[in-house]
Formats: structure tokens, sequence, C-alpha cells
């Protein structure tokens, strides 16, 4: 956190029925009303971009209103996801307090620019309708509190923090969300854009990160670890019937634990005040941790498809080991470890390493 109230920004996935809008929000007003030190918004998208055209797309505009209610009944601020023009007249017409971009329409930077001009385009009308003066973005308007933007799907910070001006052009305050790509953190990518931008609040979306309703609360850690400025999380009333994301949902209780269990570590925290440096130390131990994993489930893949060669190998008599090939690759590696500034000696004894334990599992 650099200062400011923490943000979570919690909801469903997708606005399914005005039912299960109104039933999640009352659920969660009242873990809201426990947190008043946090800004808690409701969230849910209206418009779903998905990957198979054949599920459920979005309630579409219907889905405004329900947000609208939920607004005038509970008095929490709203958001909804915009991907085109035609969304983002919509959604501020409909007075939603907080628009964000997917990490689809984050990985097209004509797609951002195309939310970017319509938002500047509505500003003035929205400015106007409230009597405030034309230039200025004020809280007191209709204009958005802010404007939410994903890193885009794939691991690309410079993009990422393109969009980041692009929307910083419209004058209404830019939030960055953290949500990984193909449910991997990606935390270098979040580091690189946080150095960059230490001025923008960043939030972590543990949901699509994780894509696993059970990591959630455990990645929710990771706000206070790295300094963050709080969360999106997706929430349902009742996840397992979700018309979307039903693996990645859980439910207001599940919230309200992992809340309770961030604000005593924030506590604890806080009575040994973690410096920035302590926090610059978690971003580079969680780069290294998901590196590590990352080797080991490379590690795991090669022995699997070297049993495959082993097998090959059996039902065609040729014996495990081949010298020439163990050559031609030791040869190859040592030029690589070169160029990559390893020592050659070192990529070798991990290289016989693995050789060997490949030749025991053939
Ligand atoms: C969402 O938040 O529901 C969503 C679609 O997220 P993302 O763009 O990160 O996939
Ligand atoms: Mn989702």
């Amino acid at each position: 956190m650099r200062g400011g109230r923490a943000i979570y920004i919690v909801g469903p996935c997708a606005a399914e029925s005005r039912e299960q809008v109104v039933e999640t929000a009352r659920e969660l007003s009242a873990i809201c009303h426990e947190h008043a030190d946090c800004r808690m918004v409701f969230r849910a998208g209206a418009w779903k971009p998905r990957t198979n055209p054949h599920t459920f797309q979005g309630a579409g505009a219907p889905a405004l209103e329900w947000l609208a209610e939920v607004k005038q009944a509970f008095g929490m601020e709203v958001a909804t996801e915009v991907a085109t023009p035609e969304h983002v007249a919509a959604a501020l017409e409909a007075g939603m307090d907080y628009l964000w971009i997917g990490a689809r329409s984050s990985a097209n930077p004509m797609a951002v620019q195309a939310i970017a001009d319509a938002i500047n385009a509505a500003l003035p009308q929205l400015n106007a309708a409230k009597g405030c003066s034309v230039n200025a973005v004020s809280q007191q308007c209709n204009a958005p509190k802010a404007l939410l933007i994903k890193n885009p799907v794939n691991a690309d910070a410079a993009l990422w923090l393109g969009n980041i001006e692009r929307l910083e052009k419209t004058g209404v305050p830019v939030i960055a969300v953290h949500r990984g790509c193909n449910h991997q953190p990606c935390w270098a990518m979040a580091h690189k854009v946080r150095m960059a931008r230490p001025d923008i609040p960043m939030l972590l979306d543990p949901s699509h990160m994780s894509g696993d309703a059970a990591q959630v609360p455990a990645l929710m850690n990771k706000i206070a670890e790295l300094g963050l400025d709080g969360a999106m999380v997706e929430v349902h009333c009742c996840p397992e019937k979700a018309l979307s994301d039903n693996k990645q949902q859980i439910t207001p209780t599940c919230l309200r634990d992992a809340l309770d269990s961030i604000v005593s570590r924030l506590c604890l925290v806080s009575l040994i005040c973690p410096s920035e440096s302590q926090e610059e130390l978690n971003w580079l131990r969680a780069e290294i941790d998901e590196l590590d994993e990352q080797l080991w489930d490379t590690i795991a893949a090669r022995m699997d498809v070297s049993k495959r060669i082993g097998e090959w190998k059996k039902a065609h008599g040729v014996a495990p080991f081949q010298p020439e090939r163990y050559q031609t690759i030791v040869e190859s590696l040592k030029l690589k470890a070169e160029r990559l500034g390893l020592s050659p000696e070192f990529a070798m004894q991990i290289w016989d390493m693995i050789h060997e334990e490949s030749l025991k599992q053939q």
C-alpha cells in the first residue's frame, strides 16, 4: 500500500439474473460494513468476453439496471467491464462508478484507445449534466471514479504500461489490475509495471490468476507482502451454479474469512513496519518462486517425454545411451551456456544429473 484505503472490488464474474446480483450484493454489503476501513465496490460483468461462443455471453445492457439497483439499495459503488465504445456509453449512462477493461481487450491497443476515446467523448456531457466544469474530472460529477486496466492476456508489461497511458489521457484516475496469464502469476511482468509506475495503484486479481477458488485466500496474502493496494475478487452467492468461471468464484463467507485474516496479518505486519525494501525482496522472491515452479514443471514434463523415448528404444532394440547424441547435446549446451552468461561447468553438472536420471527412467 502506498497510502490511501485498500480497495476491494468484489462480486460475481457475470451478472446472471437480477436475483443472483441482488442476493450476492446483499451478502457482500454486510461484509462491506464490517470493513469500513476499506473501499468495497460491487463488480459484475454485463458483457462477458468468452472463448466459446456457445456459452453464456452475459445478460448485456439489462444487467446494468441490476447493478444500478445494487447501488441504490445497498449504497455500494458498482463496476462493470467495458470492451467497446457502445459498452462505455451504456455503462456511464447507467451510473457505473468504475469501468474495467479486461485482459482480452488489454491485449489490443486499438480497442483500449477506442474505449479511451469513448470515455473522453462522454465526459463533457456527464459533467455538464451535473453542472460541473466541462474540463474538471470531479468526484462530484457522473464521471467514473477510476478506470481499471487488467494486464493483457500475454505477459507484456510494455503493452500494459501503454494502455495505462492511453487511459490516463482521459483525466480519470487509472488503477492497474494484475490477473496473470494462463493461470500463472507472471510476477516479473507486474513487478516491472510496479517499478515503472509506483504512482498507479495496483490490485491483485487472485481469481483469474489461479482459476481455482481454493487458491484465492492464499494468493490474497500477497497483497500485504507486495504492498499492493487491494484486490478484485470473484464472489458468487452460489459458485457451483455460476454460468461462467464457476471453479474460481468464492462464497461471501470465504471472502469474509480471507479479509479478516488479511486485516489481522496487516496489524501484525504494521507492528514490524515492512519497508519498501522488504517489499522489493518479496517481489523478487515471488519471481524466483514462480521460476522454480516452472523449472520443476519442465523437468517433470521432460522426464515424461524421456520415458516415451525409452519405450520407443525398447520396441526398436536401441540402447538407452547414445554417445553421438550425447556429444552433440554437450557441444551445443556449452555454447548456449556462454551465450546466456552461465558457467559451462555449472550447465554441464545440471545436464549430467538430468541425463543420468533420464537414463534410469529408460
Ligand atoms: C472478469 O474479470 O470477469 C474477466 C473477464 O477478467 P479477465 O479480463 O481478467 O479475464
Ligand atoms: Mn471471470
